[in-house]
């Protein structure tokens, strides 16, 4: 069962991670959008940290749903309201259980990942973060080894790609041979819940 203080963990585990890797996230921003997107998730997630330290919310629900509305009002590019939407919407979809099980949360996570693809209008295919969370919810009523996999092919799998929403779909063909960010930054989140779940 993954009670509030496992989701706590992963959101810390995914401060640091974004943390580590928010060059490299902001260098593939640099090539098809506006090298900003490592510095946005690091703001968000940073700012998540330090509200989930202050006041620990004792339901994996809330948890959840405290972080997204930190993320919306911390980033101001176009992830944070999706990250957001979709940390939130996963949070609202636990409801208010003291613990849950791995296939309840990839239940949640679907409705999250919905969410997401209704607010931004994307769908799989289009280069965007959806390409690694689409095939991570599916993989993790598996296992969470098998959603991280899943999410690190599906960001690989968005290099040949084209961009057809955000600032990536700007460039057109030129969005062509390189690697989404936000698909990167997705596979970092659920590598580092697969992590937190390995313990
Ligand atoms: P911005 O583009 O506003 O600078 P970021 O650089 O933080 O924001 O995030 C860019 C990432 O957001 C993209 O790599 C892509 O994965 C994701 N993204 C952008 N638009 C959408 C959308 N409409 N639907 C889903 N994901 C999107
Ligand atoms: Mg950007
Ligand atoms: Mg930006």
């Amino acid at each position: 069962m993954l009670d509030a203080r496992f989701f706590h963990r992963w959101m810390t585990a995914a401060a640091a991670a974004v943390d580590r890797e928010a060059g490299r996230l902001t260098e593939l921003d640099a090539a098809i959008g506006d090298a900003d997107h490592g510095s946005n998730l690091q703001r968000g997630f940073t700012a998540v940290a330090a509200v989930l330290e202050q006041d620990a919310p004792d339901t994996p629900g809330a948890v959840l749903t405290l972080a997204g509305r930190r993320l919306i009002s911390t980033v101001g590019g176009a992830s944070g309201p999706l990250y957001g939407t979709l940390l939130r919407r996963t949070g609202k979809a636990l409801g208010d259980a003291a613990e849950v099980t791995p296939a309840q949360l990839a239940e949640a996570l679907d409705a999250g990942v919905a969410a997401v693809a209704q607010l931004g209008g994307a769908k799989a295919g289009d280069k965007t973060m959806l390409d690694a969370l689409l095939p991570a919810a599916e993989a993790l009523r598996e296992s969470f080894a098998a959603a991280r996999a899943a999410a690190l092919q599906g960001a690989l799998d968005t290099v040949p790609l084209l961009a057809c929403k955000g600032r990536a779909s700007y460039l057109g063909e030129r969005s062509i041979g390189h690697q989404d960010p936000g698909a990167t930054s997705s596979a970092l989140l659920v590598a580092t819940l697969a992590e937190t779940a390995a313990g």
